[in-house]
């Protein structure tokens, strides 16, 4: 594979102004997979003004609710009809096994445009019961203006679909901007949203690094900044968007726990724990990183997982066999070492793993998925998001302990619990900060179910009808009847 790409602007194919380029790499390998433009600010300023002018191009502008519809129909569509590619270059962008990228990336790609392309035809006002005599009031859903979408690099094509479906599907003109390091999938989208017929400059795709994403969460022409990625950067976006005020939702990191009860069917557990941290090589926001194990079952879960754990086939994404694949980057291999070093230098069992994959396998990023136990609250592995294949088991004696460890983070984003006794689910899904809390079942994803974090996790939430709200912006008019 050796693809050349650019940036999409005004509905054509550019360079970057600099003539600047990047590679991007197969994480399986680390050979590289292609050459796309690399954005800096002055691309920033002809796609933001290519969105700006199309925001009143009647073209888009008076476009009826039901074409729009159609429009982001067509999106889905093409989606399926391109899954193989789609899939493949997924997998070699990401690392992501095939199956995943095919069962969890496109699959929600595709849904997601079609569950929006349903909420066109139904983004409406309301009449307001006001008090004052003779007066009409009703609101109406407008489009907050130009967006910028920026995404990471653990589901760039999924993440990408969650930030533009509802965008577009809202009336609003967009600049998608993916990470560095995944960037195939999201220009691919793109020009999917081209051959459906988008009107120019309605979706604008800029490849490019921070500099790129800092520019268009500075410029003073964009309405929205829509971030997914990591907290440490959604802090510098709502200081940069602080300029012109613009909207922002940010989906930033988690470090959820999942409550293994007493009760709990400790086979269905294990398995469902498993994938729950493991998904993707444990490179998923909401995945299950802090056990909390009941003290009775701790030492039966334990070496159930991480039996379990060990006999996970390793490899690239593109074997039919893998389930782990490899790690994003070298960078964060490093970032996922470096962690785990610290859980064994300050005191933590390692169970299993605990090291890069060598062998074949050494030209890439594989890490072996790792288990740790006797882990404690305060441990840096405990506390930090590790974002890779490592599982962190503490144990509890109390069940009223529960709440008060599971929310001893900065975190909120999912947490998991896992029991028979409907009193003990209820009453810890009501009291742990969590955005999202599953009972007895993996992290599951719908575009119906809004998704989003408590505290250092974020702002906002996306899919379901919250993300048309995030989208718009609404309005009051008053009319004097006389
Ligand atoms: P990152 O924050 O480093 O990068 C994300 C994106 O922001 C990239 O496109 C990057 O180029 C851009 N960027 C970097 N610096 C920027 C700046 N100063 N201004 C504007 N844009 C900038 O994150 P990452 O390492 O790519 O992704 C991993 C993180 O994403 C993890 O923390 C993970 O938890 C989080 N994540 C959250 C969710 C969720 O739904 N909450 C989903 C997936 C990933």
């Amino acid at each position: 594979m050796d693809v050349r790409e650019q940036l999409l602007i005004d509905g054509r194919w550019v360079p970057a102004r600099s003539g600047a380029e990047f590679k991007t790499y197969d994480p399986a390998t680390g050979e590289p997979l292609g050459t796309v433009a690399d954005a800096g600010a002055a691309d920033v300023d002809a796609a933001v003004a290519a969105a700006r002018q199309a925001l009143t191009d009647p073209a888009w502008k008076a476009l009826v609710p039901a074409a729009r519809a159609r429009l982001l129909w067509k999106v889905a569509d093409l989606i399926e009809q391109h899954a193989d590619e789609l899939a493949e270059l997924e997998t070699r962008d990401q690392g992501q096994s095939l199956g995943v990228a095919k069962t969890v990336s496109l699959t929600m790609a595709a849904e997601v445009f079609r569950y929006y392309a349903g909420w066109c035809t139904k983004i409406e006002g309301k009449n307001s019961a006001v008090s004052i005599p003779n007066t009409m009031h009703y609101t109406r859903r407008e489009p907050v203006g130009v967006c910028a979408l920026i995404t990471p690099w653990n589901f760039p094509l999924m993440i990408a679909a969650w930030k533009l479906a509802p965008a577009l599907a809202c009336g609003n003109t967009v600049i998608l901007k993916p990470a560095e390091q995944t960037p195939l999938s999201t220009v691919f989208l793109a020009r999917l949203c081209v051959e459906a017929g988008f009107p120019p400059g309605v979706v604008n795709c800029l490849t490019g690094g921070p500099e790129a994403g800092k520019a268009l969460t500075e410029h003073a022409d964009v309405d929205k900044v829509s971030f997914t990625g990591s907290t440490a950067v959604g802090k510098q976006i709502v200081v940069a968007a602080s300029g012109n005020l613009k909207r922002v939702t940010l989906e930033l990191g988690g470090k959820a726990p999942s409550v293994i009860a007493r009760d709990a069917d400790i086979d269905a557990a294990v398995a469902g724990n498993l994938q729950g941290a493991l998904l993707n090589s444990g490179q998923v926001c909401a995945a299950y990183t802090r056990f909390f194990v009941d003290s009775k079952r701790v030492d039966e879960f334990t070496d159930k997982i991480a039996a379990a754990a060990s006999a996970l086939p390793i490899g690239p994404g593109m074997s039919p066999e893998t389930v782990i694949g490899p790690l994003a980057s070298p960078e964060h291999a490093d970032h996922v070492e470096r962690l785990v070093n610290a859980g064994v230098a300050e005191g933590a069992q390692l169970v299993t793993g605990g090291s890069r994959v060598g062998g074949e396998l050494s030209g890439g990023n594989f890490f072996a998925p790792t288990v740790f136990s006797g882990v404690r609250d305060d441990m840096t592995i405990a506390r930090e998001e590790i974002f890779g294949p490592v599982l962190s088991i503490l144990s509890y004696d109390d069940a009223d302990e529960l709440a008060a460890r599971a929310n001893d983070t900065d975190y909120g984003l999912a947490a998991c619990i896992w029991t028979k006794d409907l009193e003990l689910a209820h009453n810890l899904a009501a009291s742990i900060h969590a955005g999202s809390v599953f009972v007895n079942m993996l992290p599951f994803l719908d575009p119906a179910a809004p998704w989003g974090g408590f505290g250092s996790s974020g702002w906002g939430r996306e899919m379901s009808s919250n993300a048309i709200d995030e989208f718009t912006e609404t309005k009051g008019v008053w009319v004097n009847l006389g």
